[in-house]
């Protein structure tokens, strides 16, 4: 039923997206090309989509806001190069791994994990400029419109709750920001990115060889390291030489049409990143923690933890992480306590609310559990969140928000939509019986049988079938109890009325209409 749902839901999209599809000229290659997703559209899905990504990401980093201004002059002066006017945005996120991503619409994001790998600004340009392309050339809304026409359904996006037994999902309607930003672009819009963002960092007065040595970097950091880091690595951006041959003619090209004093900013950009860089021991002891934590050597990982608290007291992640473990331990009190702490440093990040509204469930403290797991969805829904809302709504007697939360988490598949479908039905089995049930009646030597089948997964203990009919012009009717029906099986239950081949039957009418469980 809710798969079904969802299809239809995306069907609609899809036509409501084909009507206003359309020939366009493309921004910044001039070439004509066919658009489903007006410009209009794309800066909307960029603005929804935004946060949801960000979240999904590791929250922004709120260690040095210098340095977020910085990168954020430098992406504006880009941007004000560029060739189409979007409204956009650059934020550094709270995430190791080196990547740097666009969403429709001009919004940007890239990793403290590879701000610390750029040696100066120019470089920096090189990777901004290369997503503003993305997003003025609408590679993202193209291999969105890709999406739509190949499979027009949404794919699922798991993201790494590190505090939970169970795998989490976003929920529907925030998925698409994940899934645009983990999808690897073609390698015509990467070299497409790379050569007018190239473009643009020499139209605001960057030296354009950064984008060789910053490519060169790249293959260098893929060869030498495993491949499950690669994974990470710029996921959506793969590099190669190609690009920084590319990068090369690009470069000469541009020097020898324009004699300049290009900019490289070095010293400017050493010390803009200067602090975030006296933390590395820190955040590679967080690194640590969480590998140490997947092989369940928990002791090892607290004493890292304490190390980057020691390093960096400043930092949420350090104490959210740390409030995980002691979580997944079932020490709820400490972890509500660690939870507190990263929420006084960082009051944005969904994971901490998801953390602190669990314990608090566990604790029994449920009007803190809600509030904290309602926040936690606002800054992006999750499964797990909302699962336990339903468990909340359900002990606070309101049973119809109950099945609202469980109807919306059977959408999200996986373990916790089995469970949370099975949650629902529980429920509306009781509320609407007649729905679970296929009812059939047979005559057999007379007597009239009702053949009842549960299409439910769950046991039925026992109900009430109802029935009623207009027999030669008299209307009769009548109740049965039924005994147990196991899931997916039917029954046989005579109902006590005798018909012969001469009796006129009109307006059979067989309803199961109370259930146990
Ligand atoms: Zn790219």
């Amino acid at each position: 039923m809710n798969a079904q749902l969802a299809k239809l839901r995306t069907a609609l999209l899809l036509v409501s997206w084909l009507a206003l599809a359309g020939c366009a000229t493309n921004p910044v290659t001039g070439k004509r090309e066919f658009a489903l997703v007006s410009q209009g559209e794309e800066i909307s899905i960029g603005q929804q989509q935004y946060m949801p990504a960000q979240q999904s990401q590791g929250g922004q980093y709120q260690g040095d806001p210098e340095l977020t201004n910085y990168v954020q002059a430098v992406g504006d002066r880009l941007a004000a190069v560029s060739d189409t006017p979007l409204p956009y945005e650059f934020v550094v996120l709270n995430n190791s791994t080196p990547n740097a991503w666009a969403l429709p619409g001009g919004k940007i994001a890239i990793n403290r994990g590879l701000l610390v790998t750029l040696e100066n600004e120019a470089e920096l340009a090189a990777v901004l400029g290369h997503e503003i392309v993305h997003a003025a050339a609408r590679h993202g809304a193209k291999s969105m419109e890709r999406a739509m026409l190949l499979q027009g359904a949404a794919v699922l996006t798991a993201i790494g709750v590190s505090g939970s037994d169970y795998g989490n999902y976003i929920m529907e309607g925030a998925q698409l920001g994940s899934q645009l930003i983990t999808t690897q672009y073609g390698r015509g819009a990467e070299l497409e990115s790379d050569y007018y963002g190239m473009q643009y960092m020499a139209r605001a007065g960057y030296d354009p060889a950064a984008a060789i040595s910053l490519q060169e970097k790249f293959v260098q950091l893929s060869q030498g390291r495993s491949s499950s880091w690669l994974d990470g690595l710029f996921a959506s951006h793969p590099p190669s030489q190609q690009r920084v041959e590319k990068n090369r003619e690009t470069a000469a090209q541009i020097k020898s049409a324009q004699a300049q004093d290009w900019k490289l900013g070095q010293a400017t950009y050493q010390s803009k990143i200067g602090y975030l860089k006296s933390k590395t021991d820190a955040y590679q002891a967080l690194d640590q923690a969480t590998t140490l934590a997947r092989k369940n050597e928990l002791s090892a990982a607290y004493t890292r933890l304490d190390r980057a608290i020691s390093l960096e007291p400043r930092e949420s992640r350090f104490y959210g992480f740390k409030g995980n473990l002691l979580f997944n331990e079932k020490k709820y009190q400490d972890a509500v306590a660690e939870f507190d702490r990263a929420i006084q440093l960082d009051n944005g990040y969904y994971e901490f609310f998801l953390g602190r509204g669990m314990s608090h469930s566990a604790l029994g403290n449920q009007s803190q559990a809600k509030q904290d797991l309602m926040r936690s969805n606002q800054l992006l829904p999750t499964a797990i969140a909302t699962h336990e809302l339903g468990h909340l709504s359900l002990a606070a007697g309101d049973r119809a928000t109950a099945k609202r939360y469980y109807a919306d988490v059977a959408q999200s598949g996986g373990n916790l939509g089995q469970s949370a479908a099975n949650s629902y039905i529980r429920l509306d089995l009781s509320d609407n019986p007649a729905r679970y049930f296929n009812v059939s009646a047979e005559v057999n030597q007379g007597q009239v049988i009702a053949r009842i089948v549960n299409r439910t997964s769950l046991a039925i203990r026992s109900g009430v079938l109802s029935y009623s009919a207009v027999i030669n012009g008299q209307p009769r009717q009548g109740q049965a109890r039924l005994g147990a029906i196991s899931a997916g099986q039917g029954i046989r239950v005579s109902i006590g009325w005798r018909i012969s081949d001469a009796d006129f039957v009109d307006r059979l009418n067989f309803q199961v209409i109370d259930v146990s469980l």
